[in-house]
């Protein structure tokens, strides 16, 4: 592996299926995120359809062809590390737009990709970037993939649909970079675009970490005896702060604990035994990338994401847990869909169901108040989040849940 930085930045790779999400990691971090749920759970090698990818410089050379992910130079010398940056991938056609959103939370910036050879924009496209607008994620690079597919004219009048399209959007004024991903072509000049603009976030060293956990793992194969036992594993992003080997952590909303009838979830507390980023075992984790947590915990607790959607950190540092909540409510002028299906959205009824997502969490409720620009609802698991946390509001159209609006938690 060529730098072995810990990622600095989260990039999110969003866009219609078979644009070349998947080939343009591919191209700029060597890795191939599609292939991530077996192999991972050998080890804390996690993988969210994550793939880290150092961007390198060559002195004395001009741009765009100065930035490189090669470790040597075209004049044999070494190139330079810039940073390390994590790519999302987004997941393909099948996957609820949620699980796009709760991706999105983790983006700090994201890499539109369009296909140079489709008229624009295909369903997808317009969800992801109307996703992208809703949660706020304006650092955004627009790759117009495929230009090998396509003449000269042809490109041109690609990107004028593409520049159309952006118009009064987040990524109005976004770069559209030109390339082949299949072919690696301008390769440097994406990567001089992402330099500029998608910044490393700042961090405030002095933040309590704090962690959302997107998957969680039993990474013991069948049969181990107690005594060999790995304890349970979190895999997931941090926002903020510095973890460390040895840290007690709690995680929320907990578990759920039966009692006479009644369910209710309890805090989990363990301590950090193994941090894994970047791909390499380390003493310590800053925020950017996916990071893997041995815990101390049984592993049991942890299997097959039960303890996806929570948040991790120092005991008595994270945000409530709610088991219901009302939000201020912005609702979307129409449902973008991928079957061509459109329509107005309706006002949120008392009584309808909502799948919201909040961070990494998804979580079902019902409502049971619905107010203009405001609703209440029961949820069947709770979340824990800050007040002022954004929410993904879906409604059940037809065969799957539709993104309807964003909410905002109240305290
Ligand atoms: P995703 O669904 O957006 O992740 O798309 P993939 O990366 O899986 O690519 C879909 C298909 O397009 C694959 O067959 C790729 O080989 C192909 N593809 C991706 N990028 C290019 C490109 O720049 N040129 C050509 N000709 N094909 C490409
Ligand atoms: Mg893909």
């Amino acid at each position: 592996m060529a730098g072995n930085q810990q990622p600095e930045v989260n990039i999110g790779l969003v866009g219609h299926v078979d644009h070349g999400k998947t080939t343009l990691v591919q191209a700029l971090s060597g890795s191939w995120t599609d292939q991530h749920s077996e192999e991972m759970k050998r080890g804390i090698s996690i993988r969210l359809g994550y793939a880290d990818a150092t961007f390198r410089h060559c002195e004395g050379v001009e741009e765009p062809e100065c930035y490189t992910v090669a470790e040597e130079c075209p004049d044999g010398s070494e190139s330079e590390p810039l940073r390390t940056v994590s790519f999302v991938d987004a997941p393909g056609h099948e996957t609820l737009m949620a699980t796009m959103l709760s991706g999105a939370s983790l983006m700090d910036g994201a890499v539109l990709v369009v296909s140079a050879n489709e008229p624009v924009p295909q369903p997808q496209t317009e969800e992801h970037l109307m996703a992208l607008d809703i949660i706020g994620i304006d650092n955004i690079v627009i790759a117009q993939n495929k230009v090998d597919l396509v003449d000269s004219q042809q490109a041109r009048d690609n990107y004028e649909e593409i520049q159309e399209f952006v118009e009064g959007t987040v990524a109005e004024d976004a770069p559209v970079v030109p390339v082949s991903a299949g072919q690696e072509v301008n390769m440097d000049l994406l990567m001089q675009a992402i330099e500029e603009e998608i910044p490393t976030p700042e961090q405030d060293p002095d933040d309590d970490p704090l962690m959302h956990v997107a998957r969680s793992f039993d990474i013991n194969k069948p049969g181990t005896t107690a005594d060999n036992l790995a304890g349970g594993v979190l895999g997931g992003s941090l926002v903020q702060g510095e973890l460390e080997v040895g840290d007690e952590i709690e995680i929320r909303p907990g578990r759920e604990v039966e009692e006479g009838g009644q369910s209710e979830y309890v805090p989990i507390k363990t301590t950090i035994r193994s941090l894994q980023a970047g791909g390499e075992d380390v003493d310590a984790a800053t925020p950017g990338g996916l990071l893997g947590v041995g815990t101390g915990l049984d592993p049991s607790l942890t299997k097959g994401d039960a303890l996806a959607g929570r948040l991790a950190g120092p005991s008595g540092s994270l945000p409530p847990t709610w088991d219901g909540f009302t939000m201020e409510v912005d609702l979307l002028e129409r449902v973008v869909g991928t079957d061509g299906e459109e329509g107005e959205v309706e006002e949120i009824s008392t009584g309808e169901p909502l799948m919201m997502t909040v961070g990494t969490a998804t979580t079902v409720g019902a409502v049971t108040s619905a107010r203009e620009g405001e609703c209440e609802v029961n949820l069947k698991r709770p979340v824990a989040a800050a007040p002022g946390a954004k929410i993904a509001i879906n409604r059940r159209i037809g065969a799957r849940w539709r993104l309807i609006g964003l909410g905002t938690l109240k305290e």
